[in-house]
Parts: C-alpha cells; sequence; structure tokens
C-alpha cells in the first residue's frame, strides 16, 4: 500500500478540536483523544496551552453579540488538540454531540461525560473553512506533523 493510494489532497479536511479547561480539570483529556484515535482520525499536532485572553476572544469571535460571550472567554484557557482526516470536521462533530450536554445523545463525548452547556468539555470546528481558521490560530508553522499512519489502507479503501 502506497500513502498517495489512501486519499486525495483534496478530500483532506482539518479540524481544530479542543479540550476545554474543564476536561483537563476533570482528567479527561487521554479520554477524549482516545475517541478520536478510535474512530481512525490522525493526529497532525497536539499541545497543552494556557490561552491568552485575545486568543480566545479571535477564536469565538463570531459568537461576541451573544449573551454568554463574557463567561465563555473567561472559561476558556487550556489543552488544544488538532485532528486530520477524511470528512472529519462533521464526523468529529457527530462524536463530540450537541452543545447542550443534555441534548447529546448518549454515545458522544457530551453525552456521557458533560452535564452543562457552560462546561461541555470539547470544542470542534464547524466547517472545513473553520477548522482551517482555528488551527492556523492555536498553532504556529513547524508545530503540525507530516506523517502517514500505518492503519490509513485498512481505515480507507
Ligand atoms: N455556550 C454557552 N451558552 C450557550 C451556548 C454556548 O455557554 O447558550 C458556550 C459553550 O461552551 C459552547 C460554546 O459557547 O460550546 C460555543 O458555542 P457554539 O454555539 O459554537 O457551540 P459548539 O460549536 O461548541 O457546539
Ligand atoms: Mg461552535
Amino acid at each position: 500500500f502506497l500513502p498517495h493510494l489512501v486519499a486525495s489532497l483534496e478530500q483532506v479536511e482539518q479540524t481544530y478540536i479542543m479540550v476545554k479547561p474543564d476536561g483537563v480539570q476533570r482528567g479527561l483529556v487521554g479520554e477524549i483523544i482516545s475517541r478520536f484515535e478510535r474512530k481512525g482520525f490522525k493526529l497532525t499536532g497536539l499541545k497543552l496551552f494556557q490561552c491568552p485572553k485575545e486568543l480566545a476572544e479571535e477564536h469565538y469571535k463570531d459568537l461576541k453579540t451573544k449573551s454568554f460571550y463574557s463567561t465563555l472567554i473567561d472559561y476558556i484557557t487550556s489543552g488544544p488538540v488538532v485532528w486530520e482526516g477524511v470528512g472529519v470536521v462533521a464526523s468529529a462533530r457527530k462524536l463530540i454531540g450537541s452543545t447542550n450536554p443534555l441534548q447529546a445523545e448518549p454515545g458522544t463525548i457530551r453525552g456521557d461525560l458533560a452535564v452543562q452547556t457552560g462546561r461541555n468539555v470539547v470544542h470542534g470546528s464547524d466547517s472545513p473553512e473553520n477548522g482551517k481558521r482555528e488551527t492556523a490560530l492555536w498553532f504556529k508553522e513547524g508545530e503540525l506533523c507530516e506523517w502517514t499512519p500505518a492503519q490509513a489502507p485498512w481505515l480507507m479503501e
């Protein structure tokens, strides 16, 4: 099997997954990363990070007018991770579950591990465009890894 048989470049999306501060405090980093690993997504960057206010504001700029914006900014501080793969953006949102953990299905991260919207343990980009934008926001040049997972041909035909 050759890497070029696995996925053409235009099929590859990038998503930005963040274990939020409550997920880090509650010791759920491994559990959450494990779910994406088991699904088969390729990890390309990982860091533990204390998020400055300006970065949190840029990340959530679309929500600036919302009533919960300032509490959301207070809430977000550390623990981002990036994943990429075929169709990863929509698929990751499904693994994560609804924004409100009360509505999130059992089996999803929020359905299994969270109670309230304001403490919903994880973030996932909502579109391929935002996947790119957020990845560029949280990771510098040279912080992402280019590699071919050995399991790739067994996951994708
Ligand atoms: N949030 C909140 N109250 C709300 C809606 C959202 O505190 O009524 C927080 C919550 O942490 C959510 C984040 O703001 O994950 C971003 O909101 P969005 O609608 O983008 O939800 P997501 O994409 O994270 O599911
Ligand atoms: Mg969102």
